[in-house]
């Protein structure tokens, strides 16, 4: 099968090769590891390097339907210039006639959603180290004026050593945006001013790791109800409850994410000062997976 030349594999660990150029014979493609909408993501090893990586497949025939080229044109820019321990690698890309291929890091420990629903919900002191990695990724990002705004368990995966891993930047943009294009999925985790189609901005992501601690400790979103418009009024609203079992750091650090007014909400760096985080959070794996990050 021909492939043709596109992505440019820079800086990769995986591959210094002469033409510069990525194809599907460089590779020896292993188990599936997913699918996703536009296609199915396969376990690979580069044969030269034998360096193993996650081989997303997108059919451009779907990407072409969906009419989300552009969409797909800036995830791959955006998170191929993103260099974090915990954001995904996005090492390079190739096509051929009918398929768009992403190179990525392999996060071998999997969906952090699938890990959720094993346990139920997190520990305190679980959850306290993910949100601070996430945090910190988050901070990263947004220095470099980028925003994710899709933040949720089903784009969290997990390295080797459970470390957490942002991954599907489909919805990323660079900030400040105005009014967002169309709403799909689950609103559980939209902060009210994106809902509401109003300008928003890197406060989103703060909203949304709100959202994320909550369901960490109680193992589901703080506004989920059987129906979207009951959701609406209740995020709209600010309507949710703790039950007792979480402690009072933790409510704190929650309530003082989940503000209306974008403006009102903790920034990241006091969210990794927070003493809940402080107390909780395992710094050392923390530090260990920067380490250990080419
Ligand atoms: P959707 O938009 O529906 O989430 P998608 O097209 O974004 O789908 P992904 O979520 O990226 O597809 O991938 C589908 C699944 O494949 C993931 O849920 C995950 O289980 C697995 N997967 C994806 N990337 C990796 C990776 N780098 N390492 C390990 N597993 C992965
Ligand atoms: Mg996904």
């Amino acid at each position: 099968e021909k492939a043709s030349t596109s992505g440019r594999a820079t800086a990769s660990s995986a591959k210094d090769n002469a033409s510069d150029t990525w194809s599907l014979k460089n590779f020896d493609i292993g188990k599936p590891l997913g699918r996703g909408k536009f296609g199915s993501v396969y376990l690979a090893r580069e044969k030269k390097s034998k360096f193993i990586v996650a081989l997303k497949v997108l059919f451009k025939s779907q990407l072409m339907k969906s009419n989300v080229e552009h969409q797909l044109r800036r995830e791959i820019e955006i998170q191929s210039h993103l260099r974090h321990p915990h954001i995904l690698r996005l090492y390079g890309y190739f096509h051929d006639e009918t398929r768009v291929y992403l190179i990525l890091e392999y996060a071998s420990r999997g969906e952090m959603y699938k890990e959720l629903q094993k346990q139920g919900k997190f520990t305190e002191e679980m959850s306290a180290t993910y949100i601070a990695e996430l945090a910190d990724a988050l901070n990263y990002c947004h220095s470099k004026q980028v925003i994710h705004r899709d933040i949720k368990p089903e784009n969290l995966l997990m390295g080797l050593r459970g470390e957490l891993k942002i991954a599907d930047f489909g919805w990323s943009v660079h900030a400040p945006s105005s009014k967002r294009q169309t709403l799909c999925g689950t609103l559980d985790y939209l902060p009210p001013e994106m809902i509401e189609a109003k300008d928003h901005d890197a406060n989103v992501d703060l909203w949304t790791l709100g959202i994320l601690c909550y369901e960490f400790l109680v193992g589901k979103p703080p506004f989920e109800t059987k129906s979207t418009q009951e959701t609406y009024l209740r995020i709209t609203s600010l309507k949710y409850s703790f039950p007792p079992h979480v402690s009072e750091g933790a409510r704190d650090l929650i309530r003082r994410l989940l503000k209306l007014e974008p403006r009102h909400r903790l920034p990241l760096e006091s969210v990794m000062a927070h003493p809940w985080i402080k107390a909780n959070a395992k710094p050392a794996r923390r530090y260990a997976s920067y380490k250990n990050a080419s």
